[in-house]
């Protein structure tokens, strides 16, 4: 099956991007809150009270290698859930052909259809710490 999503498809899956950034955003505080020191307690501490936006920032900053990958993660998502208020969402970023609802419900965040995507992974493999 191909073709627009409905309404209620991206209602849904919005919902599961939803559901996932604020189950990362947790996992993220917890993770904090295992270092014994004082800046991260804090940021742990303010998490929840902080633009989802501001907290990957203020994240990426540490530079702390497990909770990067949450972060990279709530960032895609937050790419996704701009991509349904553009009405762009479910098109593949590179050929924008849209994407199953299969793979969708498989990663709501996922940005490429599998064709662009295995050709993206091959053009970047080897590059798992790409400098900013
Ligand atoms: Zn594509």
């Amino acid at each position: 099956m191909t073709g627009k999503l409905t309404e209620q498809q991206v209602a849904s899956l919005k919902q599961d991007l939803l559901d996932r950034s604020g189950a990362l955003l947790e996992e993220i505080r917890q993770e904090l809150l295992k270092y014994d020191s004082e800046p991260y307690q804090e940021l742990a501490g303010s998490v929840h009270d902080l633009e989802e936006q501001s907290v990957a920032d203020l994240l990426v900053d540490l530079e702390l290698a497990d909770i990067d990958r949450h972060v990279e993660e709530v960032r895609s998502i937050e790419a996704a859930l701009l991509r349904i208020a553009k009405g762009t969402y479910g098109e593949c970023l590179e050929c924008h052909a849209p994407i199953p609802i299969e793979r969708l419900q498989l990663n709501p965040a996922v940005k490429r259809c599998v064709t662009c995507q295995e050709q993206y992974e091959k053009v970047h493999a080897g590059m798992d710490h790409p400098s900013l």
